[in-house]
């Protein structure tokens, strides 16, 4: 019944009783809403800073918002662990700490310490000395050198020659590690953060995360089941503005070290930040970017500055060797750019249109 004045009272009233209780509905959908995306478990993501500008990203599957708050908070707490011991630059480290100490006394380090130390003279083994954090002295040489924008004599190469290898590096098995020449120290930059990214994924794995992505720079973990794909950085590119391609890939690790990033520039010439350590002098062999599929991240990382430094064809040789390691090798050939990759890739590696036509297979 049509009342007047177009009004309908019955109606109205009810849509006046609905309107009053509108924010108190609104509000219960809401905190159910917010219930279920907090309790259902699902995938998360973050991004943290625990090395200057470097991002770190986890990914953690099937987990509730309060689970991924608190991975976050022990992995964070992990890796500020790790920052305090491997961190060089800061005084305070107990690596900086034993760099000092361990020249005039036995220095009693870490089980973090012992255990990258022991790590790294495996891989440096395995490398034929390509992979060498003793070289500390060559490290600051040449970083002093780009600071000043002048190239070091041969002679300040020589001195700085002298002080590193790993023969001036003791352990005495029982946790302590000592320098038997003055002005010997270490330099983990090339295996840490890959040592970082496994000890992250191992908090969440034993917080209970089933599958999972650990990225700290360079260097990726990922677990569980599943397959993620990862971009390999064009070196012609700026940092993470371009990529070559993708590898999909199951659980495992892949790192890229290059040298079209943290070089110095003197003359207008770059110099890269890996020094070879049969010459002292930072490497020049044509290889612009080494990544390695492997195992763990640690491996990963140390075996990629490796073959930076090796050069294309002992990386062949070394990587042939190894076992369930992969490699992919951009050269700079005179006028344009080479692709080398392990031929068990192939099923796995996506590349761009750019750079499908210069792949080597090995
Ligand atoms: P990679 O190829 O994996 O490593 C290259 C680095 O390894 C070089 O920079 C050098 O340090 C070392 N290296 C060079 N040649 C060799 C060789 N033949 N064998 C073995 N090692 C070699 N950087 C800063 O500027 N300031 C900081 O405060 C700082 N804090 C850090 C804290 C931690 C805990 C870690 C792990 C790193 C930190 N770094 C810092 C970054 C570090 O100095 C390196 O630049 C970085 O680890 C290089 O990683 P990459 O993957 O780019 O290259
Ligand atoms: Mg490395």
């Amino acid at each position: 019944m049509q009342g007047i004045d177009g009004l309908h009272p019955e109606k109205d009233g009810l849509k006046m009783k609905i309107a009053r209780r509108a924010p108190i509905l609104a509000v219960i959908i809401l905190v159910l809403s917010a219930a279920v995306i907090i309790a259902w478990p699902r995938r998360h993501e973050a991004t943290f800073y625990p090395i200057g500008v470097i991002p770190f990203r986890i990914v953690a599957y099937e987990r509730t918002a309060f689970q991924f708050r608190d991975d976050l908070e022990a992995v964070t707490a992990r890796m500020a662990e790790l920052v305090a011991v491997f961190n060089r630059h800061d005084p305070t480290s107990e690596l900086a700490r034993m760099n000092d100490k361990a020249r005039s006394v036995p220095f009693e380090v870490g089980t973090d310490m012992l255990r990258i130390f022991e790590l790294s003279r495996k891989w440096h083994r395995e490398t034929n000395g390509a992979f060498d954090p003793s070289v500390g002295p060559l490290i600051d040489l040449w970083k002093g050198a780009g600071a000043n924008k002048r190239l070091p004599t041969a002679d300040e190469i020589a001195v700085a020659r002298h002080k590193a290898g790993l023969d001036l590096v003791t352990t005495m098995g029982n946790g302590k590690i000592s320098f038997t020449r003055e002005g010997a120290n270490l330099d983990f930059g090339a295996i840490a953060k890959g040592y970082m990214t496994d000890e992250a994924a191992l908090v969440l794995k034993q917080r209970g995360v089933k599958r999972g992505l650990v990225q700290a720079g360079g260097d990726t973990l990922a677990f569980g089941d599943g397959t993620f794909r990862i971009g390999i950085q064009d070196p012609t590119a700026k940092s993470g503005e371009g990529i070559v391609g993708t590898i999909e890939m199951s659980a495992g690790a892949i790192s890229t070290s290059g040298s079209y990033e943290r070089f110095i520039e003197i003359d207008g010439e770059r110099y890269s930040h890996i020094v070879d350590p049969r010459t002292g002098s930072p490497v020049d062999n044509g290889v612009v970017s080494a990544t390695v599929i492997a195992r763990t991240s640690t491996d990963a990382d140390a075996i990629a500055t490796a073959l930076m430094v090796l050069g294309l064809s002992d990386s062949i040789d070394l990587i042939k060797r190894l076992e369930r390691v992969e490699a992919i090798l951009i050269l700079r050939g005179s006028d344009d750019y080479d692709v080398w990759a392990s031929a068990s890739l192939v099923p796995r590696l996506t590349l761009g249109p750019d750079w499908l036509g210069r792949v080597h297979l090995f």
